[in-house]
């Protein structure tokens, strides 16, 4: 059975979370199981038996030992929250289960927050979903391609300068593809997976963008040695043809130019509909989204396409909201 036969999963019906988390305190033990595997350690003095809970206090706790106190969240997005952790793990059950985006006015209708604390919450979901080790781990055949993700520029059009301050354009013209002035995503998809990773590229000192060496950047971020890589004819590409990076891949193009789109097992095509999945929720439930955020939203749709067949993606996220 291909990926693209399988159908993606939901994090946890509504039944399931109220059986699983009755309370404040169920939710708060279930996080101290999946940080300290059954084993909560005193980050004072490594101690983990005489260790008990502080009388009222759910998040704190009380190390005998060394006579200190320590709070299990500390070193997680929840650290600096004043909301409750069940009510953390409704908005991030949420969030996994609508799967073309949540945004933050659902935030405020499910849990009753202000829009301010909701769109905060958010942005510290796609933190813990951007947080995990990439490190080389694509091997095969994999596609790599770039886009860009976004509205139409505005009439004055705000883009960002290599320090990542907000410069204000002139007036453009709204073209589409490579030559736009809209900040790109390159993106690399493993064929046997279905795995994605994807990184906004700012333009290098030079002003240029979506050089050679920024696109083999991320090839090497995400492949291993050996991995068969699929392109287009960009020119950038270019640069998987040299000496020594002939070496590590093997490069292999497709030339949508002359209207070809598939040769054989040659083509783009499955990173292609990852955009598509991305471009579909950025316009369909975000709206409008400030490129200071731009990598955020890229990681939260990778962390749904590289989790969308894992039952377990609600504990996967749990344990990358673990940042230190
Ligand atoms: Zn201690």
């Amino acid at each position: 059975m291909t990926n693209k036969s399988k159908r993606a999963v939901s994090a946890m019906s509504d039944d399931e979370f109220d059986a699983k988390f009755p309370s404040e305190k169920a939710a708060v033990d279930w996080f101290i199981d999946i940080r300290y595997k059954g084993n909560l350690t005193c980050p004072h003095c490594g101690e983990t038996i005489s260790i008990y809970r502080e009388r009222e206090r759910l998040k704190v706790f009380h190390c005998s030992q060394c006579n200190n106190s320590f709070s299990p969240i500390k070193g997680t997005i929840f650290e600096k929250t004043h909301l409750s952790i069940i009510r953390w793990f409704k908005i991030i059950k949420n969030f996994l289960n609508d799967r073309a985006g949540y945004s933050a006015c659902h935030v405020t209708r499910d849990i009753k927050v202000t829009y301010k604390t909701a769109f905060r919450m958010l942005h510290q979901i796609r933190i813990a979903m951007a947080n995990r080790e990439i490190e080389q781990v694509f091997e095969g055949v994999v596609e790599v391609d770039e886009t860009y993700v976004g509205g139409k520029p505005r009439k004055t059009n705000a883009v960002l300068d290599k320090e990542g301050n907000t410069i204000v354009k002139p007036k453009i013209k709204n073209k589409r593809g490579r030559g736009t002035n809209k900040i790109p995503v390159s993106g690399v998809k493993e064929r046997s997976t279905g795995h994605v990773y994807a990184k906004v590229m700012f333009p290098n000192k030079e002003g240029k963008k979506l050089s050679g060496k920024q696109l083999l950047a991320v090839i090497e971020e995400a492949c291993k040695k050996g991995t068969v890589i699929n392109t287009d004819e960009f020119r950038s590409y270019g640069i998987l043809n040299s000496k020594v990076n002939k070496e590590k891949y093997i490069h292999v193009t497709i030339n949508h130019k002359k209207g070809q789109y598939v040769n054989g097992d040659i083509h783009t095509n499955g990173i292609e509909n990852f955009w598509s999945v991305i471009k579909n929720g950025i316009r369909g439930v975000y709206h409008h989204i400030s490129v200071k955020y731009l990598q955020r939203y890229v990681d939260e749709f990778c962390f749904r396409q590289n989790t969308r067949l894992d039952t377990n993606m609600f504990n996967v996220l749990l344990k990358q909201c673990i940042l230190v």
